[in-house]
């Protein structure tokens, strides 16, 4: 083997044993197809050979493309001449699915005319995260080998199947530990019997009437704008209509359409943006990660109990501290309860909620917390009681104990600067629901040390989290930017627009909720009380909506009340619009002299995503988030933000900053609110003709 011939092959008796050396993961780089290539001749070229195995070297078969060829220029040969060369063998070749056959790596396997696969293995077609679908025949010879149904499952979610289950689908044939050898002997007997199934020539897959429309409405629902699920649907049914060379065309028409499309962009910045936000620049090269073996929590709340779960989900033991044996037996109670809801699902034993719940340890004293290598305070939202928790935690706690708090709006450094060690200081901001949502905001005070920030990233690695670092400001990234179009999400409803038409354009652009169902969810009343202490001071220049405060005032706290914004029935999760909001939100108007306009959906998607480019941009330029994509990963893992567009930096860079700009100068013109003022950044941007991508690179560089 070479750097440039990364397959290998060598006789073994009468079998050519064709391996896959391309560490890490064995991607099907030009060399890789150039080598399967070659290897096909080879055996082809030794009348002493009757058949080959393709196997992977280390812990992949093949684990897909090379992502490091994306958005560069093809080059020949591509994927399908490797495959149609192994399919089009005068020998018969199966495959040694060692490991992970994904993508690519499984249409290899596929154009094999047998496929043995070690127990632990798993095969999959995950290119519909990235916008994209199976393009070398995966659309094609998948349904007919496994069915139409399975097929399509595996292709519309991408997901990861295990051998055994791949087995019992029939997209393997056998699955043996020592799988190669197992291989070796099928080519053999493939080969006496001198023939062996061509997948391209088998017949058409068929299904019942109907079965397309279903699953395409399916899909439309919960795929929420995606583009990429319908394009394998189109693909797979093409497997069941069309013969396999015009399956084939199809295919490559459909795959085209999906590679050129900005959804497709959109999901490969995020998928390397997810990796991207975990490099942090600028820390000491010599710092690394603190060992964390135990941790502490304090408050069994909302949060404090998901993130106790995070934890244990991780085997990590876990102190939770709270202030009444009462309130501690309620949190744990409530953690247990989870568990045992999803063992009620199927997705946890009883033993294992048991083991999970055997790595709490519940305290009303703080001097238990001693040892631990972490500690994470969740207690009310208030300066004052995380002060006084921080000063005992100073007086308590070892030397190099991580003091984390999990605060949503409070400055970090003010609670760091009670304590004799603010390098040890951070913030570890979840998201509610704490063991489901993938976000972690890090946010760094003034002092906290490098090696802390690491300790915190390694961390929301460990509990399965996506972690972006941050600095501190009123919101940090998130939330800041979320409030700013919250807000004007309820100026529009004073001007002429109802919750309903709201949030539809927000979930038709693809988020999961609206801001009015989203505010419902959270409960009205959290809000409520940060306003009304507000009140004495806020300035009457600002623009203030009450129609919030007066559905709270009418006794509608949101979906706990069974309405707030919305009614929800029965306890259902669904908003209906609710006859009484609406009147309120149109007395409101005339309460204050406002002529109602109508607003289109497009002016509204406008205002909302403006405010999210120009908010992202101040946030940018004060150094709050490091890159925009941070914002854009923030706002994907922590919002559930569509990951087709990318992000809502990225996206602004896909719709032009300089349109961007200008809708924003123009409102800021016509209304004077601060939120419209335009950020410099964006105005430099735009002077520049730059993008956000662009500046950031140049500032990488
Ligand atoms: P919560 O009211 O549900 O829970 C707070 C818990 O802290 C209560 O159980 C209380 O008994 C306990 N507690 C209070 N003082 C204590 C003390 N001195 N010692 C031990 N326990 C004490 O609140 P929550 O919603 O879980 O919020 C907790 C923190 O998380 C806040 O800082 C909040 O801003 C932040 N946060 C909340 C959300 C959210 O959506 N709820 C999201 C992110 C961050």
């Amino acid at each position: 083997m070479t750097a440039d011939n990364p397959v290998r092959w060598e006789a073994d008796g009468d079998v050519l044993v064709i391996t896959i050396d391309n560490p890490p993961v064995n991607a099907l780089r030009l060399g890789v197809r150039v080598g399967i290539i070659a290897a096909i001749d080879a055996l082809e070229a030794d009348s002493s050979l009757v058949g080959a195995v393709m196997t992977g070297e280390g812990r992949a078969f093949i684990a897909g493309a090379d992502i490091t060829e994306f958005g560069k220029p093809p080059q020949d040969p591509n994927l399908n001449d490797a495959v149609y060369k192994i399919e089009g063998a005068s020998k018969p070749v199966v495959a040694a699915i060692n490991g992970v056959a994904l993508g690519g790596g499984l249409e290899v396997a596929l154009g094999c005319h047998a496929r043995v696969a070690h127990p632990k293995a798993r095969v999959g077609v995950p290119e519909v995260h990235l916008g994209l679908l199976p393009g070398a025949g995966g659309t094609q010879r998948l349904p007919r080998v496994a069915g139409v149904e399975a097929a399509l499952d595996m292709t519309i979610t991408g997901k990861h199947v295990p051998a055994p289950k791949a087995h019992a689908i029939g997209v393997v044939d056998a699955v043996a530990d020592d799988c190669v050898d197992v291989a070796k002997d099928k080519a053999r007997a493939l080969a006496a019997a001198g023939t062996w199934p061509v997948i391209a020539q088998m017949p058409n897959p068929s299904v019942p009437e109907g079965f397309f429309d279903a699953a395409r409405a399916q899909i439309e629902k919960k795929a929420r704008g995606q583009m990429s699920p319908i394009l394998c649907l189109e693909a797979v049914k093409a497997a069941v209509e069309l013969p396999f060379a015009e399956g084939m065309d199809r295919e490559r028409e459909l795959f085209v359409q999906g590679l050129t499309s900005d959804q497709s962009r959109g999901l490969i910045h995020a998928f390397f943006g997810e990796r991207e936000v975990s490099k942090i620049p600028g820390l000491d090269p010599e710092a690394k990660p603190r060992e964390v073996k135990t941790a502490a929590i304090i408050g069994a709340g909302t949060m404090g109990g998901g993130i106790a779960m995070c934890f244990a989900n991780a085997g990590i033991p876990v102190t939770v501290l709270e202030q009444t044996q009462e309130a501690l037996d309620k949190g744990l109670g409530v953690c247990r309860k989870n568990y045992e809801n999803t063992a009620k699902k199927g997705r946890l034993t009883m033993e294992q909620v048991e083991e999970r719940m055997a790595l709490f340890t519940g305290t009303t004293d703080i001097n238990d917390l001693a040892d631990v290598d972490i500690v994470i305070e969740a207690v009310f939202e208030n300066m004052d009681v995380k002060k006084d928790i921080f000063t005992k935690l100073d007086a308590v706690c070892k030397e190099g104990c991580v003091l984390a708090t999990n605060t949503s709006t409070l400055d970090i450094n003010q609670i760091a600067n009670v304590t004799k060690r603010p390098q040890e200081v951070i913030g570890m901001h979840f998201f509610s629901p704490a063991n489901v949502m993938r976000l972690l905001e890090n946010v760094r005070g003034d002092a906290t040390a490098d090696d802390v920030i690491l300790t915190a990233m390694n961390m929301g690695k460990r509990l399965g989290k996506v972690s972006v670092l941050v600095g501190v400001c009123d919101g940090f990234v998130g939330n800041r930017i979320l409030h700013e179009y919250i807000r004007w999400a309820s100026i529009l409803l004073e001007d002429g627009c109802l919750p309903e038409q709201i949030d539809k354009v927000w979930t038709d652009f693809g988020m999961p909720m609206g801001p009015f169902a989203m505010s419902d969810l959270a409960g009205l009343d959290v809000g409520y009380r940060i306003r009304k202490e507000q009140e004495a001071t806020r300035s009457s220049n600002v623009r203030y909506v009450h129609i919030a405060d007066k559905v709270v005032e009418m006794g509608r706290l949101g979906q706990k009340t069974g309405g707030g914004f919305f009614d929800y029935i029965d306890g259902s999760r669904v908003p209906v619009p609710n006859a009484e909001v609406t009147a309120l939100v149109l007395s409101e108007s005339e309460r204050k002299g406002i002529e109602r306009q109508e607003f289109s959906d497009e002016e509204i998607l406008n205002a909302l995503t403006d405010l999210m480019t120009n908010e992202g941009a101040k946030v940018l330029e004060e150094g709050i988030a490091m890159r925009p994509v941070d914002v854009d990963i923030t706002y994907i893992f922590g919002y559930g933000y569509p990951a087709y567009r990318g992000g809502p930096m990225h996206r602004a860079d896909a719709v032009g900053l300089a349109e961007c700009l200008a809708r924003i100068k123009a409102r800021y013109e016509e209304t004077g609110d601060h939120s419209w003022k335009p950020a410099a950044l964006l105005e430099q941007l735009v002077a520049e003709g730059k993008t956000f991508a662009e500046w950031s690179s140049a500032r990488a560089a």
